[in-house]
Order: structure tokens, then sequence, then C-alpha cells
């Protein structure tokens, strides 16, 4: 199978190279492909991993270089939260190699980067996508440079460390890391193993849709789910739109997405009727998962919640504390991003009945 991108933005199509990462338009990449036809008979013949759906991902269907990647991540636990609510659940996407659910993302990345061949890396992250690509690269041996704040958690600064990943730590905002991450990328004509702008991540990502779809056997009505880059929101977005295009569900679940009143792009833009969000002034939040002003695939996360009848909301930070409490009360340690997915489900407005998962997508440990 030889994939090509295609820009997001003027639909030009390019090859796939270990330096293409976006288009000379400044459009951010797809890969161009149709709908992948779902053989769900082909699950049992790979191992209890998001690599059972690995015929639905774009390699070649004989390729084998994911058996060397893998580290066994995902198909995570799927609990109902309280029995007094027995249509919430939570998934439980902590229980990770790396404790974020940025596995899924990576493990298909960086087997796309060994493919291609790459012998360096460089990555940018407020943390967790950072551990996962440093972790990956390791197993597969090559070389990873990470971009970071000097404000992220020591704890994920300890984990990419020990993975033998060389730290830049950048005094400025999240847009000016990304900036010196991708200006180094053009100097040193290296793989740019962004989880926001290589279209390959979002290939991991769709497995949380695919493992939910397997569990329930069915779509939940709903979908809490945190958003910044909007990884998670697109891949559960792309699984479920797979899932119901092979006619594997009747209807989409609702997107509702989840974002830090102190640095909320995204729901401004979907209050004003926009298609994509203009950068805002981040006023600092405690979920530094999701501190982010300027999401590059802004226009896709909004389509994608506006195609699903979803809705953003907006959580202020005493909710995000409480919320983390709320849950190690219940049993689940999370870390401080995570708990903003709780705070937005006790927010939101369901129906009576209502099936709704809530993604813990990182664990306690991690942060402060
Ligand atoms: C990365 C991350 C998020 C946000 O994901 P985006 O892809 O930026 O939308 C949320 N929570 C945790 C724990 C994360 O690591
Ligand atoms: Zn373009």
């Amino acid at each position: 199978m030889m994939e090509q991108y295609i820009c997001n933005s003027c639909g030009k199509k390019h090859d796939i190279t270990p330096y293409r990462w976006k288009c000379e338009c400044g459009g951010v990449l797809d890969i161009a492909k149709s709908t992948p036809k779902i053989d769900v008979t082909s699950w049992s013949h790979y191992p209890n991993s998001i690599w059972r759906y690995f015929e639905t991902m774009p390699f070649a269907k004989d390729s084998k270089t994911w058996t060397s990647v893998t580290m066994g991540e995902g198909q995570t636990p799927l609990i109902v939260l309280d029995p007094q609510e027995p249509n919430t659940y939570v998934k439980v996407d902590y229980m990770m190699p790396t404790l974020s659910f940025k596995d899924r993302g990576a493990a298909v990345l960086m087997t796309k980067a060994k493919d291609l061949g790459v012998s360096k890396v460089i990555a940018d992250s407020s943390g967790n996508a950072g551990t996962s690509v440093a972790a990956y690269a390791a197993r597969c041996h090559i070389a990873c440079d990470i971009y970071l704040s000097d404000e992220t958690s020591p704890k994920k600064i300890a984990q990419i460390k020990a993975h033998g990943a060389t730290i830049k730590q950048i005094h400025g905002t999240r847009e000016e890391i990304a900036a010196a991450a991708q200006k180094a990328v053009e100097e040193e004509k290296v793989f740019y193993a962004s989880h926001v702008y290589n279209p390959y991540f979002y290939e991991g990502t769709k497995t949380y849709a695919y493992e939910i779809y397997e569990h329930l056997e069915d779509a939940p009505d709903a979908l809490i789910i945190p958003v910044g880059n909007g990884t998670l929101v697109l891949g559960a977005y792309y699984g479920f739109k797979e899932l119901f295009e092979n006619g594997l569900i009747e209807k989409m679940p609702k997107i509702i997405a989840i974002q830090a009143a102190n640095c909320a792009p995204l729901v401004k833009a979907y209050k004003n009727g926009e298609t994509v969000a203009e950068p805002v002034t981040n006023t600092g939040t405690l979920a530094e998962g999701i501190s982010i002003a300027a999401p590059a695939r802004s226009k896709q996360i909004l389509e994608a919640v506006r195609q699903t009848n979803g809705e953003f909301i907006e959580i202020e930070e005493n909710e995000i504390l409480s919320a983390r409490a709320k849950l190690s009360d219940k049993g689940f340690y999370v870390e401080v991003t995570t708990a903003a997915n709780y705070a937005g489900y006790l927010k939101y407005q369901k129906a009576p009945e209502e099936k709704i998962i809530i993604p813990l997508c990182g664990a306690g440990i991690k942060s402060k």
C-alpha cells in the first residue's frame, strides 16, 4: 500500500517522506485514504492490544514492524464508575506502558517512523506525548529530542530522561516551544514525531473507539473527551466514524469536549459559530495537558464536535481540584488534567439512561 498525505486546507497530495510534516500552504496533513473495510474476524489473529485493529491502519497487511515496537498498549478497562449510575463508565487509559493514553498514538507513529528508517525524531509536548514518544523511540533505537516547558511536571521530565531522550527545556508558551521544535526539525532535517501534526498518531488514538465498541458491542450515547490539541477527540471521532460507515453501529456518539476556562480557544470558537479557533491568551490552568492556546487542528475538532451533535464545556480551576478529590474517593488516582474530564461530566446535562464514557487519560503519580 503506497499511502500519501493530503493537505487538509488545499487538498494537495504529498508523498510520505521522513521530513514532510505540513503542506507548503501551512495546512495540516491527513492520510489520503478511504474508509477501511473492517473485518471483525481478523481481530482475534492479533495480540490483545491496540494491534487487534491493525488491519484498519494504513500499513501493508504483511508488515511486522509493529511486533517489535509494541509494549502491549491498549485494551484498557471500561468500568462502571459508581453502581448508583450504571450508565456512566470510565475507561482507564492511564493503564498504559507510560501511564497515559498517548501510547495509543505514539506506538503507531513510531512504528511508521521505524518503517521509514529514520534515525532521529524531534517532538514537543506538554509532558505525556513527549514521554510516550521518548519511550517508543528508545524501543526502536531511534534518537529523540523532546522540547518542553521549564514548568513541566518534574515526574514527566524524569520519565523522559529515563528513556535516554535529550530534553530541551524552553522558557515560553506552549506555542513558542512548538515553534522551537519545528525550527530544529527544519534545520536538522529529522522526523517530526508530532502527536499534533503527524496523522499516524490518530490511527493509534482511534483504537479508543474500537475498544469501546468491542466492550459494549455498540456505541455509547456520549463521550466526554478533554481537548487541547484534540488527539483523543479526533481519534475517537475517526474510529467511530469508521465503525459507522462499516454499518457496525447505528449512530455516532456525541462528543462532549472539555476545556479549561482559562485556556479555551475552541469553546470560544464554538460559541461564536466559527469554523476555526483564533488563538487565545492562556491565563494559566492546572490542567497542563490541555493548556493549548492555538490548536493546529481546530477546524477538524470543531467539525467533529458539531457533526456528532456534541458540545463544549469549560471548567474552572476549583472544579478541577474538587473533581480530582471525588475520583480519588471512588478509588481512581488521576493526574490533574484528567480531573477536568470528570468535572466536565458533572456539569454535563445528561439525559436519563444516557450511556456515557469518561476517559481517565493520565495517572495521578505523573503530576503534583
Ligand atoms: C495529551 C493529554 C490530554 C489532551 O489531549 P490533546 O490531544 O491535547 O487534546 C488530556 N489529558 C492528558 C492526561 C493528556 O496527556
Ligand atoms: Zn496545502
